[in-house]
Parts: structure tokens; sequence; C-alpha cells
């Protein structure tokens, strides 16, 4: 594994740290020996003092001319009992072939060997030059190890080597990918559900990296690097890691994320690393989660660009040129944005395979929930293709999600194996967070909540292409919704004028019921307004559904125009009327149709403040069958109108 340099487990070092104590307090020692001696037994007189005091007596026995700089002057053994030569006599430290002795410091030898002349016979007199071996040690060799032991200190810390979760300065540059090979390397096609389409495209680059010879003894070029396009959660990793199963290659795993550092140049090293340790275990998969943190097109920010994040993307896009992919090593990158990439990342000779991964339509979820179900324990008679309708937009990781806490909440109930209505509290709970029953609600509120409901769910009831009412609730989830409609959106992926509408109807239901029945309205619809705002706009300015403004699209999916906007403000004035018009038009018929259907309104949202909780089987009950249901099969060819 290459990223352990944050192993915790360090209890080796840990013994080092203290060596590096004692090694410290012994420099300490010798820094201090250095001044005892010089304050113990020598004594610092000057050149005066020293012809008038000492020089007169006969106790000198000795003097020195020290480097044509200084004198020391030693006192006879025998005197130095004497009260004034004792003060430098009684040192510890002295050492024992100088003895304990005075000196100063001389102007010029010359005229200190003048006033010698008197004295010459009853002393001593010779010339020394000193270079001590404690001069030798203090000035040159101590600092030096005193540098070094620091030195060396601060990097094995800084290296995390000592003991503390010290950086990672020496490995800054190297690569977070994480390498996943051998055993854990059990996942296969088996375990991603659906995505067959994709998994028939990755299936030649298995097999390519399982023998490589066959493809390019005729010639063929394999593609170096397949970018997987998807919503999060759809198993673009799942994907990447069963192709490396599949093949049983090694498989380096890192985020677009982890490549970017605060400091310059980290990025493209941390490239280059990661494409040295792959050409070492080739042949191997390098996948590239969030490949967008890397490799959003350059200098198209607004500011500055971002230096580091180009000098990023250069290097992995020179690493891709560099390496031929006979060697065996294959890219695959995910992204839920690839209008931000860079062109160059898409070039043939890069990601020149694109893979969409779409969210799973009813048939894949129930895949999904297959593979998802296999190690729990399930009643029998489960309807898994039930609980796939049920699910509609969810990703695989919701699914998987949705099946841990069908079981968790089976097993708090004791149960021996996990039923329905386990799976249904789980994808309340997926869906919106915990049930909040004892948020607190005055009754007034509550009302105005389940009119608010009621008034959703009757337009969806009543309303010809609004999506199939599934349950309607008042009990407040996560921390914004207050109640909830929840409705089975179609598979669709094109809509109609008429379903745009109705559905705008459905949205502005609440509102609207608030409005009839109680006179005023709340700020409750908040949500549903921005999204009918949305709804409208997208209409008249992007799906040209607008006789006025014309089949102009003004689609501006990577903000190319700035801030400016693409159309005149002659334009921009109708597109906004427009707008208002469809959203007035759409409150009128909404408030038509509830006010004719104002029983309904009144009887399920008396039902929903005692109930809480509808399902589609008791609106059923309370109005009989949906009165377009069975037209909904074949709404393009009917032409009633719903309200
Ligand atoms: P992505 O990389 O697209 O964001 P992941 O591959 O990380 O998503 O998916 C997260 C988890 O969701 C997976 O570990 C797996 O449990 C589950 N999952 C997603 N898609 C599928 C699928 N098609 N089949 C089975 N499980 C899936």
């Amino acid at each position: 594994m290459s990223n352990n340099e944050n192993n915790p487990n360090n209890t080796e070092n840990q013994g080092k740290f203290n060596y590096y104590w004692i090694y410290f307090i012994i420099m300490a020692a010798f820094v201090a020996l250095m001044f005892v001696p010089m304050a113990g037994n020598t004594r610092e007189i000057t050149e005066q003092e020293f012809f008038q005091k000492y020089a007169p007596t006969q106790d000198v026995e000795h003097v020195a001319v020290v480097n044509k700089d200084y004198v020391e002057v030693f006192i006879k053994a025998d005197k130095l009992a004497k009260a004034d030569y004792s003060k430098v006599a009684k040192t510890k430290f002295g050492t024992p072939n100088q003895g304990p002795h005075y000196y100063f410091s001389i102007g010029s030898v010359d005229s200190f060997l003048d006033q010698m002349k008197p004295y010459q016979n009853q002393m001593r007199l010779t010339y020394e030059t000193k270079g001590s071996w404690q001069g030798i040690f203090f000035n040159l060799v101590l600092p030096i190890l005193l540098i070094g032991g620091i030195w060396v200190y601060i990097m094995r810390r800084m290296n995390g080597g000592v003991g503390g979760p010290g950086g990672q300065i020496f490995n800054i540059g190297k690569s977070k990918a994480t390498l996943f090979e051998g055993e854990s390397m059990a996942i296969t096609f088996d375990h991603v559900a659906g995505l067959d389409e994709a998994k028939e495209e990755v299936r030649e680059v298995v097999d390519f990296l399982k023998n490589p010879q066959k493809y390019t003894a005729l010639g063929g070029k394999i593609p170096k690097g397949v970018l997987l396009i998807g919503p999060p959660g759809t198993g673009k990793t799942l994907l990447a890691k069963a192709m490396a199963g599949e093949a049983k290659v090694p498989f380096f795993s890192i985020s677009g994320s982890d490549f970017v550092e605060l400091f310059v140049g980290v990025g493209a090293s941390r490239v280059r690393d990661l494409f040295k340790q792959a050409r070492e275990k080739a042949p191997c998969i390098i996948f590239v989660d969030e490949i967008d943190a890397v490799g959003r097109a350059r200098g198209k920010s607004m500011f500055q660009g971002n230096d580091e994040r180009e000098n990023t993307l250069n290097a992995l896009l020179v690493e891709m040129d560099g390496f031929s992919s006979d060697k065996g090593v294959i890219i695959l990158a995910a992204t839920n944005r690839p209008d931000v990439l860079d062109s160059a990342l898409l070039r043939p000779g890069r990601f020149d395979r694109q893979i969409t991964i779409d969210q799973p339509d009813a048939v894949g979820r129930e895949q999904i929930f297959r593979v998802h179900l296999a190690p729990i324990k399930i009643v029998d008679n489960l309807d898994i293709k039930r609980l796939a309708e049920q699910t509609p937009g969810f990703a695989g990781a919701d699914i998987a999600n949705v099946c841990n806490e069908a079981a968790l909440i089976a097993a708090r109930k004791g149960k021996t194996a996990v039923d329905m209505s386990d799976f249904q509290d789980a994808i309340d709970r997926v869906i919106g967070g915990l049930e909040k029953k004892n948020k607190i609600i005055s009754p007034e509120e509550k009302r105005i909540i389940a009119y608010h409901e009621a008034g959703h769910a009757i337009m969806g009831w009543f309303l010809r292409y609004a999506h199939p009412l599934l349950k309607v609730s008042i009990i407040p989830r996560g921390v914004a919704a207050l109640g909830y409609a929840q409705y089975i959106p179609s598979e669709q992926y094109l809509y109609t004028t008429e379903q745009l509408t109705d559905q705008m109807c459905m949205m502005l239901g609440g509102r609207v019921a608030e409005d009839i029945v109680f006179g005023r309205i709340s700020t409750g619809a908040q949500n549903d307004l921005e999204r009918i705002t949305k709804m409208a706009y997208a209409m008249v300015s992007i799906y040209g559904m607008n006789d006025k403004v014309g089949n102009v699209s003004f689609y501006d999916l990577q903000n190319e125009y700035g801030f400016q906007k693409p159309y005149s403000e002659e334009t921009g004035k109708i597109i906004d009327e427009e707008v208002r018009k469809i959203i007035d038009n759409a409150y009128i018929r909404t408030k038509k149709l509830l006010t004719e259907k104002r029983s309904e309104l009144n009887l399920l949202a008396e039902e929903l403040l005692k109930n809480e909780v509808l399902h589609k089987d008791d609106l059923v009950h309370l109005f009989g069958k949906r009165p377009f249901d069975e037209v909904l099969i074949d709404n393009a060819t009917s032409k009633d109108s719903a309200a």
C-alpha cells in the first residue's frame, strides 16, 4: 500500500524520540562547561595592574604571550596560598597542566616586552600560539553538532517518523492512491447490477488486460482511458473495481481532489508518482474518481487561472501521452460533469472512450435490489418489483442504503426476516431523513399542512397528466418538509406542454388550497413556487414552448456568456411576462378545479388529520378509481382536457 504514511503505529520511533533528548542534554552540558572554566580558574586583570601589582613581587613564575594577543600569568605554586591568589587558585575545574592563572590583553607585543625588561630575570617568558582543543570544539564542532542534531530532529518529525502526527513533508509529492490487489479484488461483474451496456463496453478492456497480445498482434490499439459519466452513486467506482476484479489486475484508486494541494507543483508530482507506481505494477487499472476536480477546462475561470490545477492537469495529459497502453495500464475516470472537462482530456489517445451511466430505471433498480438483498434474510414473498417501483430516482448507492436500513429496522424489531414494512420504513427514512413525530406543530399549523398536502393530492388525482400519487403524509420529515405528497414519476424523458402545465398545477395545489380554505396563504409553498418558476422559465427560454418567444433555446450550460444574458432586454422582458402568464394561468386553473372539488379536498384533509399518512389505496377508497388511470396508457392519442 502506498498510503501507509498515516500509520499511527510508531512505537518503535517513540523510543528514538528519547534518544534525541539525551543528545540535547549532553550538548547543553558541553555548552555549560565552556563557560565554567573561564569563570573558575582564570581571572582577567589589566596590563597596568600586572606591572604595578604582580610583576614587582617575586610571586610570578611564568608569563606566556599567547597569539601576540594576550598574556597568561602563572603564579608560583607555593605562593598560591596567599589570600589574593587564592581566589583563582581554589577552583574546581582548573586544568592541571596549566594551573590557575591571570590573563590580560595587550595592545602590542613590543610595548609589553619593553615594560618587561626589568623583570626578565625573575620570571620565565614564552611565546605561544594556541588553537586549543576547546577552541576548536566550541567554535567549530559544537555548532555543527548542534545544528546537525536539530536538523535531523526536525526532519524526522516532519516525516512523521518521530512519534508525533508529524507532517508528510517528504511524502507530499507522493501519490495518495490506494492500491487494491489480490484478495481485496473479489468484486466482479456479477456484483454490478444493470448497466448491461456499460459492462459490454468495458468487457473488451478487461479482455485486453487479460491477454494483451491478442489485440496488439493485429496492430490494434486499446484505449488508454475510459471516462465513466454519470450521477453519484450509480456504480462508476463499482464498475471500475469489477473490471480490475475480472481482469485480476491491481487497482489504483484516487480521487481527483487528492491531487490538489496548497503547494504549487505538488499535484503534478503526485500525478508522476502515480504513473510511476502504476508502471511498476502493470498490467493494472488506475481509477480517478471525480476527475473534474483536476480536469476542468483551463483558462475559463472568471478570475485568474488556477495555476496549480492547470499544472496538475498538464502533468496528467503529458503522462497519458507518454505511456503506451500496450504496457497494460488503463486509466478509468469518473465524473458527473463531462461538460466542464478540458477538451484536451477527451481527445483521442486520452479518454477516448466514454461510457454514460444513467440512474437505473425500474428494471435496473430491481436487479440492484436483488444484488443487495442476496446477503439479507428476507421473507419469502417480498415483492421486489414493487420495491423497485417505489424507489424512482434512487441510485444504486441509495438502494444499497435502503437494504441495509431495512435489515437494521427489522433487527431492532426483533424479527427473524426482513419484510415489506421494514423496507417501506427504510425507503421513507432514506427519502427524508428520520421521521420526527415529536416535532412541535400547533393544531392550527397542522390544519394548514393537511389542506396544503390535500391540495397537492387532489390536483394529482384529478389532473390528467399529473404523476400518479403514491402517498400523502403530514408527518414532518427531516428539517425542511412539514408534509409531503409522493408521486411515481413516469420513466420518461420527453414531456409535452400539457404534462408540464399539469405538473405545475399539481405543485400549485398546496398554495391554492390554503387560499381557498383559509383565505390567506403561508410560507409553506416556497419550495413549490421555486420549482414552478424554474419550470416555467425552462418552458419559455429553454424548450421553446412559448409562442411569443418562439422556437429558441437559451440553454447556457457552461455559463459561457458569463454574466451577460444571451438575449436582448426586450426578449428578457417578454420572457418574464410569458413566465408570469404561464404561472398565473396555472393558478387560475388550479383554483377552478380545487373549488369544484372542494368537498373532496375537505374529505381528504380531514382524513389526513386523523391518519397522518394516506396511500393510494386509501384515496381509491375515498374517491373511487382515479379517473385517468386507464387513459394514461395511451395519453398521446386522447384529447380530453383534465380541468
Ligand atoms: P459512484 O462511483 O458512481 O459514485 P459507487 O460505485 O461508489 O458510485 O456506488 C456506491 C455503492 O452503491 C456501491 O458500492 C454499491 O454498493 C452500490 N451500487 C451502485 N450502483 C450499483 C449497481 N449498478 N449494482 C449494484 N450496486 C450498486
